[in-house]
């Protein structure tokens, strides 16, 4: 009884005061951050017109890791931020035993890219983002990045888990303005890439952070659904883009946490204003004057366990194109040409063409205070939209590009409306041809799997 008394009497202070109260629970936490900076000639990803190794370092970037939990149960839950174009899931797999020996299973890893499309490019994503094969020099130092890259994530999930501490977990939402859709419309079909000022985006800013027993932020993690392109393909420096200033400017203001930053479903918004480097630093310093702003106010407490859930599905792919169209394709230049040239070598050769993408979905529930939803490659707002009214915006966090960079996941509606994110994109990531519209209810209905009320 004398237990129930005190409980209730913590969640009143909590309920009252809307703090996190030094009596609250504690859950072992750690961050930690590696330096994954080139230091050798590399080709950078996220533009086709680049045909050159990066010329300098505008910023370093990084591979962060929060890790939240114990090693008793089912075990810590771990978040790994990368600031790259995309993380492929090839490349997890191949840190994944190693990951597995530090205690982990894979349904509580999450690995974030932010798609910073001035990262290196590694060996997996996006295979015809370019408009030739490249010379071996520039694909052994490909191999050589990723290599280094998969080392390097390990290593932050192993400093991570090393520093664990008792932490009390806190979520807040905010919003932040600089995403702005892109798909400038015409009579309900795709013209270009543009500003469409009534476009639907995304504009809120979830929140999480981790603090210690003396009050002090160790970890802030912030989202925000909008592509990591301030800076465009003339811009050939590694940096990590708004993503990148906006990690830099919360450490800065908060200089005992590891400042770790994922991108929502904004697959169609582009940062606005763009194409010059004060702007991805003003669009970093906008979020983090909203993340200082919301840790100055009430916070509200998570409880210290993490409910992770996985499943893997299949998204079909809309009908296969003919031979004769392969044909063609093969005999044109540039991305292409390429993607042509690939899929008529595997019909040659007798194997099918894919006609479904894998696609593993992942869910994070802090009990009924706040669920998060983990999807992979570059997610367009509508499922933002969808998975708010079904789920309650007020307990959901959405986080994209998350566990791998397959290609984009257009929703019906663009589907229907056509354009880069439905059709065009499809090329470079090396998929046979767009997403049938059924993905989007396979999505829907696994996500609500992973979330029963
Ligand atoms: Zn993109």
């Amino acid at each position: 009884m004398a237990t129930s008394f005190r409980s209730i009497g913590l969640l009143l202070v909590v309920c009252l005061s809307g703090l996190v109260s030094a009596g609250e629970p504690t859950i072992p936490v750690g961050a930690a951050r590696v330096d994954i900076t080139p230091d050798y000639a590399v080709r950078l990803s996220g533009y086709s017109s680049r045909r050159t190794p990066f010329e300098s370092v505008a910023q370093r970037i990084w591979a962060k890791a929060l890790a939240i939990g114990g090693d008793g149960g089912e075990g810590p839950a771990v978040l790994l931020t990368v600031d790259n174009c995309g993380v492929p899931a090839a490349l997890v797999d191949r840190a994944w035993p190693r990951l597995q020996q530090l205690g982990l299973r894979r349904e509580r890893l999450v690995v974030c890219s932010s798609h910073s499309h001035t990262a290196p490019w590694l060996i997996g994503f996006a295979p015809f983002l370019a408009q030739d094969e490249l010379p071996a020099d520039e694909q052994e130092a490909r191999e050589r990045y990723t290599r280094q890259l998969t080392d390097w994530m390990v290593e932050a999930v192993a400093k991570a888990l090393a520093r664990r501490a008792p932490a009390h977990l806190s979520w807040t939402q905010g919003e932040v303005g600089f995403a702005a859709n892109r798909r400038v419309m015409k009579d309900e079909r795709w013209t270009g890439f543009g500003v469409q000022a009534d476009g639907p985006v995304d504009h809120r800013l979830p929140l999480l952070v981790a603090r210690s027993a003396d009050e002090k932020p160790v970890a802030v993690w912030a989202n925000y659904a909008c592509h990591c392109t301030t800076l465009g393909g003339d811009f050939n420096q590694v940096c990590g883009d708004w993503s990148g200033y906006a990690q830099e400017c919360i450490e800065a203001d908060f200089p005992s946490a590891t400042a770790l930053v994922s991108i929502g479903c904004g697959a169609d918004a582009n940062p606005e204003p763009r194409g010059r480097l004060e702007y991805a630093e003003q669009h970093g310093r906008a979020l983090a004057d909203e993340v200082k702003r919301l840790l100055a106010g009430p916070l509200r407490p998570l409880p210290p366990q993490i409910d992770c859930r996985r499943k893997q599905v299949e998204l079909p792919f809309g009908e296969l194109p003919s031979r004769a169209a392969w044909e063609e394709a093969a005999r044109a230049g540039g991305s292409r040409g390429l993607h042509g040239r690939y899929f008529l070598n595997l019909i040659e050769r007798g194997e099918p063409v894919p006609a479904a993408l894998p696609y593993p979905i992942a869910a994070w529930k802090f009990g009924d205070a706040l669920s998060m939803v983990f999807l992979p490659g570059e997610v367009v707002v509508d499922y933002a939209t969808m998975l708010n009214q079904r789920h309650g915006a007020d307990r959901l966090w959405i986080t994209a590009y998350a566990n791998d960079v397959p290609c984009y996941i257009a929703s019906k509606r663009i589907l229907r409306e056509g354009g880069y994110e439905a059709d065009q994109s499809m090329i470079f990531y090396g998929r046979p041809t767009r997403l049938a519209p059924e993905a989007e209810d396979i999505i829907l209905q696994t996500v609500a799997e992973l979330l029963p009320k």
